[in-house]
């Protein structure tokens, strides 16, 4: 996977070639009140069962942006962009809404383990916390994805920085992923209710007037 290539460097280059609802298919789920965006750049088939998780973690609380490949075979050759390039106009739409930006991908690993990478290291902290708790590995330094540059996806949210999780094969074929989707939601909740509570205070400063 290191030694991959991306075949196109933007969004607007797979979509000169490849064809949506054939080739590819995305999806915004938004919900009212919400600051959070859960994101797959690299769903359906190109890091499998990505979207799944992200879902999982979205539930009805959270926005929700999945980037599916849906062909036979060959998605993460042809729909990969990486997280650097990745400017789907959407999901760029979505996270210029959202104060807290997770971002849900698949690596490879035969052990059972999240990598946490992204700028909003509190957030990090507390997404770290609350996946020791259910006793899954987890590394938030030292390895490939520590995502700190600001183009990558997971940091375009209107506060610049943001989080990914890069959850290894094993993982994320093991009945485990539904604790860790469980237990991010637990991480976010929290900055949900917060942000409802000065929505709805603004909305009171305001007569009424979102
Ligand atoms: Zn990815």
């Amino acid at each position: 996977m290191l030694m991959h290539i991306d075949r196109y460097r933007s969004y607007s280059e797979l979509a000169q070639h490849e064809v949506e609802g054939i080739d590819f298919r995305r999806a915004v789920f938004r919900r009212a009140f919400s600051a959070v965006a859960v994101i797959a750049p690299h769903g359906g088939k190109i890091e499998s069962r990505t979207s799944e998780i992200a879902r999982a973690i979205a539930g009805e609380d959270f926005n929700l942006y999945l980037f599916e490949g849906i062909k036979k075979r060959g998605n993460y050759a042809a729909l990969h962009v990486t997280s650097r390039r990745f400017d789907e106009p959407s999901c760029l739409e979505l996270l210029s809404t959202c104060s807290f930006v997770i971002a849900i991908h698949g690596c490879v690993g035969r052990d059972e383990r999240v990598l946490l990478g992204g700028l909003d290291h509190s957030l990090k902290d507390k997404v770290t916390a609350e996946i020791r708790e259910i006793g899954i590995d987890v590394q938030n330094d030292g390895h490939h994805f520590l995502a700190t540059d600001l183009s990558n996806i997971c940091n375009r949210g209107q506060s610049c920085k943001g989080v990914q999780l890069e959850l290894t094969k094993a993982l994320r074929r093991s009945a485990n992923a539904q604790r860790v989707a469980e237990a991010v939601r637990a991480a976010l909740l929290p900055l949900q209710d917060t942000h409802k509570l000065s929505s709805v205070s603004n909305y009171f400063r305001n007569g009424g007037r979102m």
